[in-house]
């Protein structure tokens, strides 16, 4: 049998990830919350995770959000300078998330 026949038989077993811009570190892409940068430039969340655009990723508590922010980290790695209507967006986003020291 061929083995590329067996191959395709098996369950996916990879956990795609990605890593958090806040903090640095790798999680379980289904755990981040997904920011993208839209086709019209504008920086949003991307609750669907499918939205046309570059994306960056963060935990989804608060000390990670406001590094991300205060520090452009995000800015840096969406390459793009937020707007500050999208800014306040996001930190109104952010103020809904749990904060978890040390998370
Ligand atoms: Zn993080």
């Amino acid at each position: 049998m061929p083995k590329a026949a067996v191959r395709s038989r098996l369950p996916p077993r990879r956990v795609p990830q990605r890593t958090c811009v806040g903090c640095g570190s790798v999680n379980a892409k289904r755990q981040l919350v997904r920011i993208v940068r839209g086709l019209d430039g504008e920086v949003r969340v991307d609750p669907t995770g499918k939205a046309a655009g570059r994306g960056a990723y963060l935990c989804a508590n608060r000390p990670c959000w406001d590094a991300a922010l205060k520090k452009k980290r995000l800015e840096r790695s969406l390459n793009v300078a937020i707007s500050p209507a999208s800014l306040e967006a996001l930190k109104g986003y952010a103020e809904e998330l749990p904060v978890e020291p040390g998370a």
